[in-house]
This record gives C-alpha cells, structure tokens and sequence, in this order.
C-alpha cells in the first residue's frame, strides 16, 4: 500500500488525505497545531464559485465543479463523522453599489454565461439593498461552516483510518530510498512514499521556497433575533453570511503582508458601517464574536496544485477560496497520486501555466 505522508492539516491538506484515504493510500497527516486552526478556522465558509471569485477566470469553470461536488461531499462527511458541516445551498446576491461597480458585475456576468454559471438580473429593485446600481442572483451558490467541517473531516479521516499527529511541526524533509522523510522538531522522523506539502502560509519547511504571501483578513459574527435573509449579500466592500445556527457573518477586511492576530477597531467599525448600511434591521443584533486570520495568497495570483517533483505533491495560495476549492482538489490530487496519472482538470493550477 502506497504510503503518503501530509504536511499541514489545514482544510487543503485535511481533504487530500481523506480522498486518499478513500483511494486506497495510508495517511499520515502531520499538523503543528491542532487540525484545522491556520486560516481555515477564520473562514466564513462560502461555496463562492460566482459571489467570491478571486483568483481568475482561468479557474472559474473548476469554481463551479468545485461547488457542484461539495453538495456530494458534505453529505459524505457527515455519514463518515456523524457531524454537521452546515452545508447549505440558499443561493447569493452580488450587487454593484456604484456605477463602476456596475460595469465590472457586468463583465462576471459575462464570464459566467460563457462557462454556464447559473445567475440572473435582479429586476424591479431589490428590498435589502434599495440603492444598488445593478444586483445579480446566483442560486447555486452554498457554504458550509467551516470551523464545523474541518472538525469533521479530522474525525472522518481518524475514523476511515488515517494517522494524526497534531502537536508536531515538521522542520525538514528529503528523498529516502526511493520516497521521503519528513523531520519534526520533537525529534520523530515520518517515512512514507508520497508527500504532500500544504502549509497555508507559514511556508515549506526547510528549505524551498513558496510563492505566498499573507493577507489578513477580519470578520464578526452578529446575532440578530431572527435572520432577516437566508442568502449571502455580497458587495465590492463586505460579504454578509447567514449560517445555520442564526448567526451572520460579516467579512472581511484584506491586509496584505499582516501576520498579526489582533482585530482593529477600525476593521470592525467599517465592516459594520457596510454591513448596516445594507442592512439597517441589523442594529440592535448582538455583536457576538471577533476574529481575524491570514489568507495564502499566490504571488501569481491563482493557487497551484502540483507535483514538484517525483512523490513530492504541493498544494498552496488558495487565498479567499479554499473552504470552496478543497474538497474537488482534494479528490483529483488523491486520484493524481493513487495513478500517478494528473487529471486534465488539475492542469489549470500547474506553475508554467498561471498567466494572471
Ligand atoms: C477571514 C477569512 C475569511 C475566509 N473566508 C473564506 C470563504 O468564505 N470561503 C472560502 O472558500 N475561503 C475562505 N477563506 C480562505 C480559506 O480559509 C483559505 O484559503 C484556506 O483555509 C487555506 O487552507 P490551507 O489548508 O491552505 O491553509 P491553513 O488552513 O492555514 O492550513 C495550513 C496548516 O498547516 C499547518 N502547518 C504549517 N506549517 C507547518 C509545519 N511546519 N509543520 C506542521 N504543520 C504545519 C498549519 O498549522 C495549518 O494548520 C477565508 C480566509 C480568511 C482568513
């Protein structure tokens, strides 16, 4: 049995080592925390293929099936951990709040007829944001809670089998008899036939270089009494998320190169002027949490995926769309590594070929 060993137990290398797992490989994920508490934790969990797209048209068509699969997988989820995911598909508005706005709505628009993405104008105005220059409707868009899925997905992965070694920070790595070894600062050494490095954005370990950088990114959570909407609102400046469990979560500011962990009151002041200004009736909501986290983001501007060489697997930069890209990519590497065949659909994610 081919024996593959992941660096990073975030929410990409989390859903390489299930469908691993599933493909017939033994697993090792080996994680410096506890799973899931790098950027996945701050996540607000959109399925954005449409709403929330920032890494390029390149990989707008992969969004979509990227969406399409975490209908199948969430459910999967669930059944294998007896958990929630918070998975639901209510639909997404978008709207343009200025005439340039308006202008780059239309362009998406564009883009996603030409890839099938369901949407459609809102005609008539729109109650909740009565000054909008234009508003689209996604109905495909969904999310999850993400906090709930990763939570999930380590209880799926021990449960069918997988190897957890959470507490470990791997500090070096290298070729061993035909596979690899993976040193951390506890003194253990991994060995395995396969690697796969997902490290969000603290970097590659020892030696090699990512092209990342940080983005900070700060949300809050609001509890009004009731919900007054069930879809997400998304503007140019703040995202709006209603969740199951009847909060709404309200992101995110975008600090490139910030690594700190505090929340600005300035953040918080500004991401509240957008969130009330869309919607009033939010006022007198309960301001019940806080966070912050810092996004991987590519240096060339859409994530990459790929064998760096022979056994050795990367999957970084996935910056605003992880939560979304995750599980798909998660599937197809699991399948590259089980074949050793790459699955045309990878493509758009090797290096060579990011053109943005
Ligand atoms: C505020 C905010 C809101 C977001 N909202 C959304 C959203 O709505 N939808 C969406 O799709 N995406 C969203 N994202 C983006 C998404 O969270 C990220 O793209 C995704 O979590 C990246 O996953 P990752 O596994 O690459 O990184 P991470 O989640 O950071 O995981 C990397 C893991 O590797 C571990 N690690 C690093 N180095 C080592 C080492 N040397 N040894 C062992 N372990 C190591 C870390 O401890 C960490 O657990 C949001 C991000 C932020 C910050």
């Amino acid at each position: 049995m081919r024996r593959l060993i992941v660096i990073g137990g975030g929410i990409m290398g989390m859903a390489t080592a299930i469908h691993a797992l599933e493909a017939g490989l033994s697993v090792k994920v080996i994680e410096r925390e506890r799973v899931g508490r790098g950027a996945t934790w701050a996540a607000a969990g959109m399925l954005g293929a449409q709403t929330e797209l920032h890494t390029g048209a390149e990989v707008l068509s992969f969004s979509l099936q990227a969406r399409a699969y975490w209908r199948d997988f969430a459910h999967q989820l669930e059944t294998w951990s007896g958990m929630q995911t918070g998975y639901r598909q209510e639909g997404a508005y978008r709207a343009a709040m200025t005439e340039a706005s308006l202008t780059a709505l239309q362009k998406l628009a564009d883009q996603h007829g030409a890839v099938r993405g369901r949407y459609r104008w809102v005609e008539d105005g729109f109650p909740l944001l009565p000054e909008a220059k234009g508003v689209l409707y996604f109905p495909d868009e969904g999310q999850v809670d993400a906090r709930l899925t990763i939570d999930a997905m380590r209880q799926a992965f021990i449960h069918r089998g997988g190897e957890l070694f959470e507490g470990e920070n791997v500090t070096g790595y290298g070729r061993s008899d035909g596979g690899w070894q993976v040193h951390t600062e506890s003194g253990n050494t991994f060995t395995g036939d396969q690697l796969l490095a997902a490290p969000g954005v603290a970097g590659f370990p020892g030696g090699k270089e990512a092209d990342v950088h940080p983005v900070k990114g700060e949300c809050l959570a609001l509890r009004p009494d009731e919900l007054p909407f069930q879809e997400t609102l998304v503007t140019d400046d703040v995202y709006l998320v209603p969740k199951a469990d009847g909060r709404i979560i309200i992101g995110a500011t975008e600090q490139p190169w910030d690594t700190s962990r505090h929340v600005r009151a300035s953040a918080v002041s500004h991401l509240l002027d957008q969130a009330l200004m869309l919607v009033p009736a939010l006022a007198d909501a309960v301001v019940e949490v806080l966070w912050s986290g810092v996004r991987p983001r590519h240096n060339r501007g859409i994530p990459e995926v790929d064998e760096w060489e022979e056994g050795f697997f990367v999957s970084i930069g996935h910056y605003r769309n992880g939560i979304l890209l995750s599980a798909l990519t998660g599937k197809l590497l699991a399948e590259w590594m089980a074949t050793g065949r790459k699955p045309p659909l990878m493509n758009g994610f090797k290096k060579e070929e990011i053109t943005s």
